[in-house]
């Protein structure tokens, strides 16, 4: 049984549990605030390190990853609810690593003072040791004793490991309210912002994180999310972008010294933890210094970097992430047109190559809401966090249970339609147009009402009311005109050059294409200048009823369609 607790007695906040750093936010006058630990960090490493029985975290903790890498735990949260055969435990390389006790996963760490032998720690009490730390820093800062928490996990997060969280989690005394999606988090922590309008929108969530990206498509239709498609990938990740770095390094240091920095163990935790410095510096600056005292052989190693240089060496990884995008979109069958905001989130997402690469892929009429790009971007770092809380705060106050049952359509993942529904207008030279009423991917049930004008003289109103898709039209420029093509054949080298500057894109727009009709319906003698009524509804059983009647006038049509 998990752990509950009564809705009075509960003091929630919201926890982001990454394998690289966390964060606890907690909601204030419906406003999100992300917590700073002791040491003042708001990105909390998600490391603990022992040193004589004593317990570290945070970036105390990550500071040892150079001299007690062995009793240093980190890149530990994935592991929770797998078989120690089914993990990848290449980021433990350079810190304590994950030994198989009977299929499970577990550490060897000095935990106690004086103790010859190291203790076996499962991945699950490594993870309520953390959250116990996290759990306490949030109640000092509060003044009050956390009890219960919305956390985030990624959308890929099995059963197993939402089952081992909550007990890693309860076995800290902490009440788990609900797990919520990381990219529904973050949607909720855009939607929570006053200026913020409930409209249907399509959007891409972007989570770059140190060791994993995820991207996923959200539907976001009156203020439910209906997650359409995901993307999970491990080869392009904040690490990745640390290694380039550290191999550029690593070559001028080689150049300069003749020894390889990286051969040694705690060389290359100083150059890793120096690259990091310097990749985070290069995403507020154009230039950023790299300095490490006794990188190896005692040599002293000071160099810089700029920006440009940066994004040339590590294009490779910036091209992962753009590639990873478009292929989430595609698996969505959708195209970048249909996208109308890009949330980046997740700490490498303050990279600004990264937001200007989107800049370049998705069209104008696509937000990219990162800090880069729009100066009132929230914090990347601190989405997940801040959408948690905000969640915390919503369902406080529900018995367990009832939370537990809620289909909180911000949090499933619900039954939608994959067509829009809508009506055909038919123009004065008869060309049909569609005309959307409830967008494609709206979460069902949904009912959606529209007015539309009766002729100038009024009289009968037909309608038809078909499902709509949506299709992109290319349009290739037009072709030059013959004697221009001629002047450029006379001189081959200025053709080439010419057909480069004369190439016009081929340009890209997104139009309806008419489906299949559902209804067709009159509404007759309708008033000189009056208006009909058309309300679509769809239930949760994907059945249709639609209404129409004349705006202020009696009766009207009703009628529901086979499923
Ligand atoms: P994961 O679970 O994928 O390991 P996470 O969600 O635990 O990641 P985040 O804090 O989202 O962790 O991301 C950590 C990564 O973000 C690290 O690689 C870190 O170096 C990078 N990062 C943090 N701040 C910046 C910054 N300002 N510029 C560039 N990268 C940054």
């Amino acid at each position: 049984m998990a752990k509950t607790v009564e809705p009075g007695d509960r003091f929630a906040i919201g926890i982001t549990f990454g394998n690289s750093n966390s964060s606890i936010a907690h909601t204030i006058d419906d406003k999100a605030e992300v917590i700073a630990n002791e040491d003042g960090d708001r990105q909390i490493p998600t490391i603990l390190s022992y040193v004589d029985g004593d317990e570290y975290s945070g970036n105390q903790a990550k500071a040892f990853l150079v001299r007690n890498p062995t009793n240093t735990v980190a890149y530990f949260r994935d592991y929770l609810g797998q078989d120690f055969k089914s993990i990848d435990p290449t980021h433990c390389h350079a810190s304590a690593h994950p030994h198989n006790t009977n299929g499970t996963v577990s550490f060897k760490l000095k935990d106690q003072p004086d103790a010859d032998e190291p203790s076996t720690l499962s991945v699950s009490e490594v993870s309520t040791r953390y959250l116990r730390k996290l759990v306490n820093s949030a109640s000092d800062y509060l003044g009050e004793k956390v009890t219960s928490a919305v956390i985030t996990v990624p959308t890929n997060f099995s059963e197993k490991q939402r089952e081992a969280l909550i007990k890693a989690a309860n076995d800290a005394d902490l009440e788990v309210l609900q797990l919520v999606a990381d990219p529904i988090a973050s949607v909720l922590a855009y939607d929570a912002r006053q200026e913020s309008k409930v409209e249907d929108k399509m959007v891409v969530v972007a989570d770059f994180g140190g060791t994993r990206s995820d991207v996923s498509v959200v539907a976001s239709r009156g203020g439910m999310h209906t997650i359409l498609a995901t993307a999970h990938d491990y080869e392009f990740a904040g690490t990745h972008l640390d290694q380039v770095l550290m191999d550029h390094f690593a070559k001028e240091f080689i150049k300069k010294y003749k020894t390889d920095p990286r051969e040694n163990a705690k060389s290359l935790a100083k150059l890793k933890a120096e690259a990091e410095a310097t990749k985070r510096a290069l995403s507020l600056g154009s230039n950023a210094s790299f300095s490490v005292e006794s990188l190896a052989d005692g040599c002293d190693f000071a160099s810089s970097i700029n920006r440009l240089r940066y994004e040339m060496i590590g294009r490779k990884v910036f091209e992962g992430f753009s590639r990873l995008v478009d292929g989430v979109i595609k698996k969505a069958g959708l195209d970048v047109l249909d996208i109308d905001e890009v949330i980046l989130s997740g700490g490498t997402s303050h990279t600004p190559k990264i937001a200007s690469n989107f800049r370049n892929i998705f069209p104008e009429t696509t937000t990219i809401l990162a800090p880069s790009t729009t100066p009132t971007a929230i914090n990347p770092s601190e989405l997940q966090a801040r959408g948690a809380a905000l969640q915390a705060s919503l369902v406080q106050e529900y018995d367990a249970e009832d939370i537990e049952q809620s289909t909180h359509p911000a949090v499933t993942t619900v039954q939608h339609i994959s067509n829009a529904i809508g009506v055909i207008s038919t123009s004065e030279d008869g060309e049909d147009t569609f005309v959307p009423i409830i967008a494609p991917e709206t979460a069902v049930p949904t009912r959606r009402t529209i007015h539309i004008n009766a002729a100038k003289d009024g009289g009968d109103v037909l309608v038809r009311i078909a499902e709509g898709g949506t299709h992109i039209k290319v349009t290739q420029p037009e072709p030059k005109p013959k004697e221009e093509k001629e002047t450029d054949s006379d001189d081959s080298d200025d053709s080439d050059f010419d057909s480069d500057e004369d190439d016009e894109e081929e340009t890209r727009e997104k139009v309806w294409k008419i489906g299949s009709t559902l209804a067709e319906a009159a509404v007759r003698g309708v008033k000189k200048g009056g208006k009909v009524e058309i309300t679509i509804n769809v239930m949760a059983d994907l059945g249709v009823t639609i209404q129409m009647r004349e705006v202020g006038g009696k009766g009207g049509v009703r009628g529901t369609l086979a499923k």
